[in-house]
C-alpha cells in the first residue's frame, strides 16, 4: 500500500498533479484534514489559515488548467517557521512581545516561494526568537515529537521539523544559527539543510545573530530539500550579506554527481557524550560510503572544544543588539500605565520576553560592555577565525566531513532544565555556523525505542550541489526516510 498523500515526497505528489490524478485543492484538503487530526497532540503550528491555503491551492489549479504551471512546487503546501515574514500574516517568533504583530511585507524567501506557486501554509512553532534546542522556550507552549509525544522535536525550528514528520506539510522552511534546522531534522527523522552563509537571503527573517543566521529547507527526501533550496537561493539586493553566485538546479545535479568522495571523520566529534546507538548508526553510514569506494580519513578540527563558548559569546552579543528594537514603541507588546519612556521600555521588555531570551540579552550586553569587549567579544571573533581555519585545513585533504548531527536521539520534554545541558545539544552543529559552511542532516537509523537518528554531512562553501549528491547517494540505498510516525 502506498503512503497517504501527505506522507509522500514532493516529487511523487508533483507527478500526480501533472498527470491530473490529484488537484492542488484535493492535496490541500488532505493536508488540512491530517493537520486537524494530529495538531491537538503535536502542536507544531502557531497559526494557520485554512481558507487562505485553499484559495492559494485553487489558484494553482487554475494556473495548471491554463497551462501556466510554475514548476515542481506549484500547488505544494509548504509551512514557514514563524520568524519568516508573510505579508498580512502574524509573525510572532513565538514571543509574547510580538504576540499580535502582523507582517506588513514578504520576506524574500516568501516572495520566491509565491513566485514558484507554493501554497504557503501556516506559521510554525519555535523556541522564542530561535533561542533553544527543544521548542520548549516558546511562549505558545512546546511542540511534541511525532515519534514519541513525550519527547521534544528539537529546536529551535521544532515546529517545522514536526509538521513535516507528521504530514502536516510537504516541506517547511526553518532558520539555523547554531543547528536549528539540522538538530530538529535529526530528532524528527527528516532531511534538513543549512546552506552556506550568504546563499539564501535573510531579508524578512526575524534576526537572532546576524553573522550566523541562515534560512534553509526541511524535506522528506534530499531531492525535496534540493528542489526547495533551488527556489529560495540566490543573490538579493535587500540582504547585503547575500552572495552573487550561480544557482544550479540542485535536484538535477543529484544524478550527475556520484562520487566517490574523500570523506573526513573529525575525531573530536566522536568523544564523550555520544550516545552508543547514535555512534553505531553513524559508523554504519561510514561503512556504507567506504563500501561505495569513498576514501575515509580521520581528520582533526583541534579548536572544536572552543565552539560552544565562542558561539554563546558571539550569538548573545549579536542578539542583544538585534533585540534592542523591541522596545514597546515600534513593535508588538506595550506595557500599560508606565510613567516615562525608560519605564515603558523596561516594562514592555520585562513583560514581553521569556526567561531564556532575557538571559541571552543580559549575557550579550555584558560581553559587549566597555572593559569586557576585548576579553570576550573580540577574543571570540579571533577564535572563530581559528575554527573556520580548522575546517578549511581539513578541506585540503577531503571533500566533505561526516559526523553525527546530535549526541543523542530526542530527549523527554522537561529533561534539560539546566541551560548548559541544553546548549550541549548543539556541539556537533555549531562549528558549521561559526565557519559559515553548508551542512545537511539525513535520517540514518532508529534507536531501539524507535527514535530517529541523524547523520550530518558538512560541505565546502557554496558547494551545496556536491553535499546534496552525497546525501542523496546514502538515501537511495536506505529506507529510513520512508518510515512515518504513527499518531
Ligand atoms: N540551540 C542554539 C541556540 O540556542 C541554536 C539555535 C539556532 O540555530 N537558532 O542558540
Amino acid at each position: 500500500m502506498s503512503a497517504a498523500v501527505f506522507h509522500q515526497p514532493i516529487t511523487t505528489v508533483a507527478a500526480d498533479l501533472t498527470a491530473g490524478k490529484l488537484s492542488a485543492v484535493e492535496l490541500m484538503q488532505a493536508v488540512i484534514a491530517r493537520t486537524r487530526a494530529v495538531e491537538p497532540q503535536v502542536h507544531a503550528f502557531n497559526s494557520r489559515d485554512e481558507a487562505d491555503a485553499l484559495a492559494q491551492a485553487a489558484a494553482s489549479d487554475a494556473r495548471r488548467a491554463a497551462g501556466q504551471t510554475r514548476g515542481p512546487l506549484d500547488g505544494i503546501p509548504i509551512g514557514l517557521k514563524d520568524v519568516i515574514a508573510v505579508a498580512g500574516q502574524p509573525l510572532t517568533a513565538s514571543s509574547k512581545i510580538l504576540g499580535n504583530f502582523v507582517s506588513p511585507y514578504d520576506a524574500t524567501v516568501t516572495r520566491k516561494l509565491k513566485e514558484a506557486g507554493v501554497v504557503l501554509w501556516g506559521r510554525l512553532n519555535l523556541d522564542e526568537f530561535a533561542m533553544g534546542s527543544s521548542t520548549e522556550n516558546s511562549a505558545n507552549g512546546p511542540t511534541c515529537n511525532p515519534w514519541d509525544l513525550t519527547r521534544v522535536p528539537g529546536g529551535s525550528s521544532g515546529g517545522s521539523a514536526a509538521a513535516l514528520a507528521c504530514g502536516s506539510a510537504l516541506a517547511t522552511l526553518g532558520s539555523d544559527t547554531g543547528g536549528s534546522i539540522r538538530q530538529p531534522a535529526a530528532l524528527c527523522g527528516v532531511v534538513g539543510l543549512k546552506p552556506t552563509y550568504g546563499l539564501v537571503s535573510r531579508y524578512g527573517l526575524v534576526a537572532y545573530a546576524s553573522s550566523l543566521d541562515q534560512i534553509g529547507p526541511f524535506g522528506r527526501t534530499v531531492t525535496d530539500a534540493a528542489t526547495v533550496l533551488h527556489a529560495i537561493a540566490g543573490h538579493d539586493d535587500l540582504d547585503s550579506t547575500s552572495y552573487r553566485t550561480t544557482i544550479p538546479d540542485y535536484a538535477q545535479e543529484l544524478q550527475k554527481r556520484t562520487g566517490p568522495w574523500r570523506i573526513g571523520i573529525p575525531k573530536e566529534y566522536f568523544g564523550e557524550g555520544l550516545d552508543p546507538e547514535v555512534a553505531a548508526a553513524v559508523e554504519a553510514a561510514v561503512k556504507f560510503y567506504r563500501d561505495r569506494g569513498c576514501e575515509i580519513r580521520e581528520v582533526s578540527l583541534p579548536h572544536t572544544r572552543y565552539c560552544l563558548d565562542t558561539y554563546y559569546i558571539i550569538a548573545t552579543a549579536e542578539a542583544s543588539s538585534n533585540l534592542a528594537r523591541f522596545d514597546g514603541v515600534r513593535y508588538g507588546h506595550r506595557s500599560r500605565g508606565t510613567t516615562d519612556a525608560i519605564d515603558l521600555y523596561a516594562k514592555s521588555r520585562a513583560e514581553g520576553f521569556g526567561a531564556e531570551v532575557k538571559r541571552r540579552i543580559i549575557l550579550g550586553t555584558y560581553v559587549l560592555s566597555s572593559g569586557y569587549y576585548d576579553a570576550y567579544y573580540l577574543r571570540a571573533q579571533k577564535v572563530r577565525t581559528l575554527i573556520r581555519q580548522d575546517f578549511l585545513n581539513a578541506y585540503r585533504e577531503v571533500d566533505a566531513l561526516l559526523t553525527p548531527t546530535t549526541p543523542t536521539p530526542a530527549f523527554k520534554l522537561g529533561a534539560k532544565a539546566d541551560p548548559l545541558a541544553m546548549y550541549l545539544c548543539d556541539v556537533y552543529t555549531i562549528g558549521v555556523n561559526l565557519a559559515g559552511l553548508p551542512a545537511i542532516s539525513v535520517p540514518c537509523g532508529f534507536s531501539v525505542s524507535g527514535l530517529p537518528i541523524g547523520l550530518q554531512l558538512i560541505g565546502q562553501p557554496f558547494r551545496e550541489a556536491d553535499l546534496l549528491a552525497m546525501a542523496h547517494t546514502y538515501e537511495q540505498a536506505h529506507d529510513w526516510h520512508r518510515r512515518t510516525p504513527v499518531i
